[in-house]
């Protein structure tokens, strides 16, 4: 079975808005093991679509076309590509009612235009749309089948995935599955470097890795009919990949750093404070960006000067003249006073430069000091990031809590 996209609208062409509907609906294609080998995008323009139409009817058998189902007069998708299968189209009486009572319900006139949502091919189904009020549409005709969805994607998402998905079940034997697994630490070359026989060897399933700005993605995909069996297969290639990497792979699919951190936190009912400097709060950030955090997470120091540091965390003049704010003394004096201030079980500091300014010969920008610390023991960690000064930030954040997870999972 083989599919294709195409998008309908100017403004994809001119550059105005970004095309993730061709994205969305080729991952959709792609779980279902449905091939797809083009994708279009074409104006608001009867007989330029018609030719897109004729391209894709002549190597396709789904065709899905995204915009141009509203009311303006270069919503012509319909129109268009009707005319190209010659589908006679009918004016839909119970579109048109639900149209006219979207309008009634908020007490306005409906514009004479909306009828054109209500315009169909004959023998065609409905694909209703509770997000909006033009329908999709989903028609046969010469063999291929023709799918209408609206341009918006909120519209377009949970219109495919209640009633496209269900069609695509019923024509794919295959479907593929995948798993993600959430690399940090390592890069890129080295996993493949460490994997190499597993990637050179490879056919069902398949590797692909992406790099990410603080982390690396495997997706490992295998195409199969039965869920169970696709299980087993994506069971043995992480088992294959963790005997190599374990330390290196903090999570799977959507799970962030922080989701795995607050997690291990809750699992091991340890509360934590975190004191930050160079990150200025984007580690406390992101760990209240989990709900459930409130469980875990007592308090947050954000010292950025010498000064708050001595204050809140009675972090030692001498060692702050001695070794600097960014050493690993301080980072660790950090940690160790989050823990006496508060009443976490486990604390977490991070200090470094952050640049651009501020560097110096033995100090660069980039270097970042993590303490740790639960009252008894302390440990720290010394990267060296390279990057501007945002990037330094969520890297240092990133690693920070990458750090806490490995703590957490080998003493705790
Ligand atoms: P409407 O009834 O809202 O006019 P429509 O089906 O006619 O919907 P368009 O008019 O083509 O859709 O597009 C409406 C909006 O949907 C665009 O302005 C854009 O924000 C979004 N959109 C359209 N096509 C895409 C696409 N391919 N990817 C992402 N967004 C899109």
């Amino acid at each position: 079975m083989i599919a294709e996209i195409i998008c309908v609208g100017t403004e994809l062409l001119l550059g105005q808005i970004l095309n993730t509907n061709a994205q969305y609906l080729s991952q959709k294609l792609a779980e279902y093991g449905i091939d797809l080998y083009f994708q279009t995008v074409v104006g608001d323009n009867i007989e330029r679509i018609k030719y897109a139409t004729n391209l894709a009817a002549n190597r396709a058998d789904i065709l899905i076309f995204t915009g141009g189902l509203g009311p303006t007069q270069d919503d012509i998708t319909k129109e268009a590509v009707c005319s190209y299968f010659n589908l006679p189209m009918y004016l839909d009486e119970n579109v048109l009612s639900d149209i006219s009572s979207y309008f009634e319900k908020r007490e306005r006139p409906m514009p004479e235009a909306h009828k054109k949502k209500a315009m169909l091919p004959i023998g065609a189904k409905i694909l209703p749309n509770h997000h909006g009020t033009a329908p999709g549409v989903m028609v046969e005709s010469n063999k291929k089948t023709i799918i209408f969805l609206p341009g918006p994607p909120f519209e377009l998402i949970p219109m495919f995935e209640s009633y496209v998905e269900p069609y695509l079940n019923t024509v794919s034997q295959y479907k593929i599955y995948s798993r993600v697994l959430k690399f940090m630490g390592i890069g890129e070359s080295s996993i493949e470097e460490e994997l190499e026989d597993l990637f050179s060897n490879q056919s069902d399933p398949t590797l692909a890795l992406y790099a990410k700005s603080s982390e690396v993605t495997l997706r490992i995909s295998t195409k199969k009919m039965e869920e169970e069996k696709a299980n087993e297969i994506l069971d043995d290639m992480e088992l294959k990949i963790r005997e190599r990497l374990n330390e290196y792979i903090y999570g799977i699919d959507n799970q962030t750093i922080e989701e795995v951190v607050v997690d291990l936190l809750m699992k091991k009912s340890l509360v934590l404070a975190v004191a930050e400097s160079c990150t200025g709060g984007l580690i406390s950030s992101k760990i209240t960006d989990v709900p459930g955090a409130s469980n875990v997470f007592d308090r947050s120091f954000i010292t950025y000067s010498n000064e708050a540091k001595v204050n809140l965390l009675k972090v030692n003049e001498q060692t702050l003249k001695d070794y600097g704010a960014v050493s690993k003394e301080v980072c660790i004096q950090m940690a160790r006073g989050a823990i006496l201030n508060s009443k976490a079980n486990v604390a977490l500091s991070v200090t470094g430069i952050a640049g651009p300014t501020g560097a110096t010969e033995k100090k660069p920008v980039g270097l970042v000091f993590v303490g740790f610390s639960d009252g008894k023991n302390s440990d720290f960690c010394e990267y060296r990031f390279l990057g501007e000064r945002k990037r330094i930030k969520e890297l240092a954040a990133c690693y920070a809590l990458d750090f806490l997870r490995k703590k957490l999972l080998k003493n705790y």
